[in-house]
């Protein structure tokens, strides 16, 4: 049965009225842009390298008149994006390497990445996506036959990964179809959906969506993307309601990121408040050096050191691995300490 939901928009409308001028989302929340580091300067200079868009349910849940806001330090341009620091690169997973078909990534055995859209619904300022070129290596509807008959070549495959940009951001016709096909390999048991709109915007978890989550076979995975208890609105807990009467499985996964969420009790607040609307943490990544973002990237020593007081304060499930992602290995790296 596909849980109630009341429509009174679609997600798509407010998509379209994404705030993209940072000025305009300063004066919204009351902030002088003037106190911003670099001021009304940096915020032109970070927005020629990586397009503002921040939809308002999001800016709902910042704060009035608070230039340090969480949720608006991660969607503000600031002009230490132009510096270039050493070992902060455009590729720092090297994805290009893992790439043998437009839209199709495959770094692991058990499992591939389709990236079905290169929109997101916000622009992240760490993203470590924020240089890829989904211009040339989105999922098309003509390439779904050749991404059918690579993974017809690779039984061990069993798992598909819907991401992005962000999966969401395709229309529910064209994900059912993709799906359907999908569901025709045998060798397929699950597929998950990594995703950041329901937290920005939640009504994105709508009848058409539910639709065809609840036909599937396919057992449903959809890893949420927060980073900060702020996040979690009362909107999103209604939309995470609709998901979890649909039977899908709902992870997250953070980013620690300087200024943001590099606090155990900020990470505590988090993993407590997902569990309480039945997420279960999995991740907290450490920083991937990708350019443009060196001011988000915490240092091992002090990753660590947050992550034994999140040991001391958590029971064990609640607290996400801490992992790294290099390159060239076969899954993530747990990070010791
Ligand atoms: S891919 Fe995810 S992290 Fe990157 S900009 Fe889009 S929503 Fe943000």
């Amino acid at each position: 049965m596909i849980p109630k939901t009341s429509e009174t928009h679609h997600w798509s409308d407010e998509l379209k009225r994404a705030l993209v001028d940072p000025l305009s989302l300063c004066q919204q929340l009351n902030i002088n842009p003037q106190q911003l580091p670099g001021g009304i300067e940096g915020l032109k200079k970070g927005q020629q390298l990586f397009k503002t868009l921040v939809p308002q349910p999001f800016i709902k849940l910042m704060q009035q008149g608070n230039p340090r806001d969480p949720l608006l330090l991660q969607v503000l341009p600031l002009g230490a994006e132009n510096q270039a620091v050493t070992g902060f690169v455009t590729d720092p997973l090297q994805e290009s390497k893992y790439n043998p078909l437009p839209g199709l990534i495959h770094k692991y055995t058990s499992r591939v990445l389709l990236t079905t859209s290169g929109a997101c619904a916000v622009n992240c300022r760490y993203c470590f996506r924020r240089h890829f070129p989904y211009a040339q290596n989105s999922l098309s509807s003509s390439g779904s036959q050749a991404i059918l008959d690579y993974l017809q070549k690779h039984p061990k495959v069993n798992e598909v990964i819907f991401s992005g940009g962000d999966p969401l951001a395709t229309p529910d016709t064209r994900l059912a179809t993709l799906v359907k096909q999908l569901e025709s390999l045998p060798q397929l048991k699950r597929l998950r959906i990594h995703t950041r709109l329901p937290v920005v915007i939640p009504s994105r978890i709508n009848t058409e969506f539910l639709n065809w989550v609840t036909k599937t076979r396919l057992t449903l995975v959809m890893v949420l993307h927060i980073n900060h208890p702020q996040e979690i609105g009362a909107e999103l807990i209604q939309a995470l309601g609709r998901l979890k009467s649909a039977g899908v499985r709902l992870l997250n996964q953070s980013v620690l990121l300087a200024g943001i969420n590099d606090q155990a009790s900020i990470l505590a607040e988090l993993s407590e408040a997902l569990f309480t609307q039945g997420v279960m943490p999995y991740y907290l990544h450490t920083f991937d050096p990708v350019a443009g973002a060196a001011h988000f990237a915490i240092d091992d020593k002090q990753a660590r050191q947050i992550y034994a007081e999140l040991l001391a304060e958590l029971p064990g499930f609640l607290v996400p691995k801490l992992v790294r992602e290099y390159p060239n290995q076969p899954a993530k790296t747990p990070l010791g300490w």
